[in-house]
This record gives C-alpha cells, sequence and structure tokens, in this order.
C-alpha cells in the first residue's frame, strides 16, 4: 500500500489519472505533460485533452504576428 502514494510506483503498472484504473499494456496510451511531470493515460481518457490542448500548443509553437 505505500505505493499508492506515488506516481508511478505502482507494481501492477501505471495508473491513468483520468479513471483512475490501471492501464493494461494492450491497450493505447498517450503521454501526457503538465508542467513538470508527464504521465500515461488511456489513449482514449487522453483523448478530450488533446482536442482541447492541441490548438493551445499550436498557438505557443507559432505565436500570431511572428
Ligand atoms: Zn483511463
Amino acid at each position: 500500500m505505500a505505493y499508492d502514494a506515488e506516481p508511478g510506483g505502482d507494481p501492477r503498472g501505471p495508473n491513468c489519472p483520468k479513471c483512475n484504473q490501471l492501464i493494461l499494456p494492450h491497450q493505447p496510451t498517450t503521454l501526457m505533460h503538465f508542467s513538470d511531470r508527464s504521465s500515461l493515460w488511456h489513449g482514449e481518457c487522453a483523448r478530450p485533452y488533446w482536442d482541447k490542448l492541441s490548438p493551445l500548443l499550436e498557438r505557443l509553437q507559432f505565436p500570431p504576428g511572428s
């Protein structure tokens, strides 16, 4: 149980932060980066966030007027 407090410390594998379920080896995953840490999400769980974040990231990479 000591592992529970550590992100990625579960010996069974990483938990998806979105649905809090174990990410199984055969499931599609997406690596999400938030500030200084990155974590593995189910591909389907991460999708809505990508839809929201992608335009934002594009604007950061290519600022208007540059
Ligand atoms: Zn998930």
